[in-house]
Formats: structure tokens, sequence, C-alpha cells
């Protein structure tokens, strides 16, 4: 491709169109991947309002994960410090050079995010995010969240694009249809609102749903104690699996395991008849909290 056609089919004035999509990944030879979730987004209002959404200033260095063709890194170079952006597809690499090869704030890396030491790479190349933008396929998107909490690095918020359904059950207050097992969880991660919708029109190729923007605060130190954070885990994922059943007989297995459950309801205040999505974050916390103590006695 000559130096004038690169100029040309980089044009950042074409950017905002699905026809720079659709030119960009012709003269690429790229057939998109539907398991990746590959829908870019190309409506400027709609990536102003993630960029804005993550409050993205001049001080942050910003993690985005899933760059695609470059949309949402485009903004955020124009705002932050530094983005270090992390793409698991290959073929995207020559597409992301091109559009922002001249950017020297810019750090691309090709790797599935989940693979991604983030605390060692981050620390090695001196660079420590404070904030994440992503904008990836909804079934990744709670191993992600999960990677990004355990990574030990200390990201103040994480700001995601996903389907919009998908963000609801993030957000969801206990006694509603959409909360879940992940609106439990989110409330130990973090304080996670919504941010805004994004129309399914803003996206080429268009994908059949509408989505969402949330934003994770995550908190500094946990808002709760737990004396064994994988057996919380365990206990709100079984009181999910069977959402319309008594609490009791969807928990039936921790007591034929040789935990105290009845003791352990009782002591945690907690209706052994109740169903799980009557319960908050807390009543899940002193009900694994519970199941150690009264089970040790
Ligand atoms: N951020 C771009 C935008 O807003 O237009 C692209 C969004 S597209 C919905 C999702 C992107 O995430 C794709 O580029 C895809 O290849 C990438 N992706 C999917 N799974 C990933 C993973 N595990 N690690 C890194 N990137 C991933």
């Amino acid at each position: 491709m000559s130096d004038e056609s690169a100029a040309f089919l980089y044009d950042p004035a074409r950017l905002y169109s699905p026809r720079y999509v659709h030119d960009v990944l012709d003269a690429h030879g790229i057939r998109l991947k539907k398991g990746l979730g590959q829908n870019f987004l190309f409506d400027r209002n709609a990536i102003l309002k993630i960029v804005n959404a993550a409050g993205v200033g001049p001080d942050d260095v910003v993690l985005e994960i899933g760059p695609g063709m470059g949309h949402l890194t485009f903004a955020l170079l124009a705002r932050a410090k530094h983005v270090i952006a992390v793409e698991i597809d290959q073929r995207l690499l020559p597409v992301l050079k091109g559009l922002l090869g001249g950017f020297s704030n810019f750090t691309l890396v090709h790797a599935d995010i989940l693979e991604v030491d983030l605390a060692a790479r981050l620390g090695e190349a001196g660079l420590m995010p404070t904030k994440v933008v992503a904008n990836v396929p909804y079934y990744v998107t709670t191993p992600i969240l999960t990677h990004l909490v355990e990574s030990g690095v200390p990201f103040d918020n994480v700001t995601l694009t996903i389907q919009k359904e998908v963000a609801e059950r993030y957000v969801a207050a206990p006694g509603t249809k959409a909360y879940g097992s992940i609106s439990v969880v989110m409330n130990y991660w973090g304080r996670t609102r919504l941010c805004g919708t994004v129309p399914a029109s803003c996206f080429f190729p268009r994908p059949q749903v509408d989505s969402a923007v949330i934003r994770v605060d995550l908190f500094k130190q946990p808002p709760v104690g737990l004396a064994n954070k994988a057996l919380f885990y365990r206990v709100i994922r079984m009181a999910f699996n069977q959402r319309r059943k008594m609490l009791r007989n969807s928990l039936h297995a921790l007591e034929t395991e040789g935990f105290a459950l009845d003791r352990a309801l009782a002591a945690a205040g907690i209706d052994e008849k109740v169903r799980a999505e009557r319960l908050t974050m807390q009543d899940y916390a002193r009900l694994a909290d519970a199941l150690i103590t009264e089970t040790a006695e």
C-alpha cells in the first residue's frame, strides 16, 4: 500500500462511519470472527459517552481490552497520559498500527487478556494503569472482571460496554428478576452504575442487541471481611443455580460435605425458606463465615 493510499485509508476524518470499517477490513482481507464479538463501535457520540463515563484525564494510564480497529483507542489517546491496548486477534494489529502508530503514548500488546499476568507485565513496562476501558464479548466479561479484580493491580475503575440485558444483571437490586449471582459478586467488588445505553445501530456489523455502558469503581478495601472467599463465591453460585428453590434445599450439598448448614443459617440470621434472590451480598458473606465457625464448633 502506498503512503498516499494508507493516509487516505486511515484518515481519522473517516473514522466515524461504517464505510471506514468496511474499507479497512477489505484492504486487509479480514473476515470478522463472531466468536470474538467483533462488532466495531464507530459512532462518535457513543465513543465519547464511554470516555466520559470512565472519567479519563491527562494523569491516567488506561488499559484498554479489545481495541478492535482502534475507534475507542483513538479517543482515549487524545485524553489519557498513556494507553495500553491488549488485542487477541493478530490480524487487527496492522490495522491498529495504521491508525495509531503515530501516537507516542500508545502501547499495543497482542494477547488474550485472560492469559496476561497483569501485575508482572505492566510493572515491567513501568506502566500501572489507573483505569480500564473495555468493549468485549459479554461471555468473557465476568472472567475478565474476575481477572482484573484478582490481578493485584489497584485499578480505580473499570468501564465496560456490554449487552444491555447483561449490564442490567450487573446492577440489579435484590428481589428483582435480573438479580443473580453476578449482581451479588459485583457488590463485593465495587460500586457499579449504569452510565447509558448504546443502540445496536452504532456498531458495524450491527449486532442483534443493544449495549449499555457500566462503570465499576473498585473498592480499595473489601467491604466485608471473609474467612474463605472461595466458599463465599461457591455459596452464591449454589444458591442461584437453583434460584426457584428454598435456600436450604439449594445448599443441601454442603451438609453432605460435613458443613453444619442449619446452625450456620441460624447463626447468620437467615430463614432457611428464603430464596436466593432475596439475600444481599452481606447476607451471603455472613452465611459463608457462619458455615466455617459453626462447623468448627
Ligand atoms: N473496542 C473496539 C470497539 O469498540 O469498536 C472493538 C470492540 S469488539 C466488540 C471486541 C474486541 O475484543 C475485538 O477486537 C476482539 O478481537 C477483542 N477480544 C475478544 N476477546 C478478547 C480477549 N480475550 N483478549 C483480548 N481481546 C479480546
